[in-house]
């Protein structure tokens, strides 16, 4: 046995893996050629300063980050938001806007792995660049939600919050921007009592803090009314309800639409550049989200480019499949059906090639026996493979052009023209 395994986090996909994440990343790229996003291929490994701006303590941590031979600190990316701000200030910062821009590929971050949590892991990521209206973050909404019922889920919940309101709290209480990250890094967390502490040593009044440990009891899905219960109790905050009625508008955009939404105000997440509207996706049978985005206004600016607002998420494609399994979901995933084809003897090897190749040019898959096996021991690996029908090229069919084919289910045999192959195995279904 060979001692080589794959990385702690790590994971191969098996073909029936990789057809069921590939058709998720259909269904991505479906929804993308619907709303309008274009894709675009960003590099896997980028400078550490650009992924831990404002990635978050949480992410930040857990990069793949070392110096290249060269001597500069390089990352693997973490998330795709670094990037395509990246991309929006220096390469497209002429570009019209809006900017509908999506990707997939693969992540990277070390974190302690467990079910759904890898440290490779996939997301499509859709961003829509240069609106600060609410009808783009209920864009965003919208597709997301296209999209997990294109892959078949059900009973798929979305919370939604808005960073504003919390901010806005902590900002007039005077509490400095790096304790308010820490702070809501801990309520995204569920540390609600040590936020609390923190918020407290930072500065906030016991006023605040009351406040703030009422808005996290705060949740439900009746939406209106529960936003009219936060905006009770944030009143004398203007931004928040500023923030508040942000988030009112975009939920009305959506409220036409079947979005089942929970509204959750002590809801934080862990990365720091969101300004506006923030979400995450779950489903009843997992308790690790599917997908999580939000409004970041500043980013594109933070990388040197013009002040452009923009709204995006990230579908977690790994944790998205295993939803998908968990609830049984009829995702077609597309098996070869390719035929088999087997000479008869080692002489006829090339006659068989050349059959092999014409039906492939003709959009035939087919599968060519290579083991130099006998042809009933290749037929029953025809058989275990559940190649449909087998192509024998025999040397008698072969003086007058022609093979036997046969159909493996009814185990009945016919000759036929070559000439005629792939016409009758297109037919076939092939
Ligand atoms: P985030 O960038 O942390 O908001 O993540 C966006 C989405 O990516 C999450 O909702 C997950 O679905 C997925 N995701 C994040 N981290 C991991 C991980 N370690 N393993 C698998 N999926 C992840």
């Amino acid at each position: 046995m060979s001692e080589f395994r794959t990385l702690r986090g790590m994971r191969d996909f098996l073909p029936d893996e990789t057809g069921l994440l590939r058709s998720i990343e259909g269904k991505a790229r479906e929804v993308a050629r619907l709303y309008g996003y274009r894709e675009v291929i960003t590099p896997v490994l980028e400078s550490y300063e650009l992924l831990a701006a404002k990635a978050g303590e949480e992410v930040r941590t857990r990069m793949y980050a070392f110096k290249d031979l060269g001597g500069r600190m390089v990352a693997l990316r973490p998330e795709f938001t670094a990037s395509i701000a990246r991309l929006v200030a220096v390469t497209l910062r002429n570009e019209p806007k809006p900017i509908r821009l999506y990707c997939i590929g693969s992540l990277y971050r070390y974190d302690e792995p467990q079910k759904g949590r890898f440290r490779e892991f996939w997301q499509s990521n859709f961003e829509l660049i240069g609106s600060d209206k609410a009808e783009a973050d209920s864009e965003i909404l919208l597709l997301t939600n296209r999209f997990m019922k294109a892959v078949g889920l059900k009973g798929y919940v979305f919370k939604v919050s808005h960073i504003g309101i919390l901010r806005s709290i902590f900002g007039r209480e005077g509490v400095a921007e790096d304790a308010q990250n820490r702070a809501l890094q801990l309520m995204d967390k569920k540390m609600y009592n040590e936020a609390l502490s923190l918020l407290r040593d930072a500065g906030a009044s016991e006023k605040c803090l009351k406040t703030v440990k009422e808005i996290v009891e705060i949740k439900g899905s009746n939406v209106n009314s529960i936003l009219a219960e936060i905006e009770k109790l944030i009143q004398d905050y203007e931004e928040a309800v500023y923030a508040l009625k942000n988030l009112a508008r975009i939920l009305k955009l959506v409220e036409a639409h079947a979005l089942n939404v929970t509204v959750d105000a002590g809801f934080a997440r862990g990365l720091e550049y969101y300004t506006g509207m923030i979400f995450e996706v779950y489903v009843p049978e997992l308790n690790i989200a599917l997908a999580g985005g939000g409004r970041y206004d500043r980013l594109v600016e933070l990388f040197g480019g013009e002040p452009t607002p923009a709204v995006g998420v990230a579908h977690g494609l790994d944790r998205i499949m295993l939803a998908v399994q968990e609830q049984n979901a009829p995702l077609e995933t597309r098996k070869a059906n390719a035929a088999a084809l087997i000479a008869t003897n080692e002489t006829l090897a090339p006659e068989g090639i050349r059959i092999a190749e014409m039906l492939r040019s003709e959009g035939v898959p087919v599968e060519m026996e290579v083991m130099g096996r006998r042809v009933t021991k290749a037929l029953e690996d025809a058989d275990r493979r559940g190649a449909p029908y087998v192509v024998l090229v025999g040397e008698k069919e072969l003086t007058e052009n022609s093979v036997v084919l046969r159909d493996m289910h009814k185990k009945q045999q016919q000759v036929v023209k070559i000439e005629d192959l792939a016409k009758i195995l297109k037919d076939l279904g092939i």
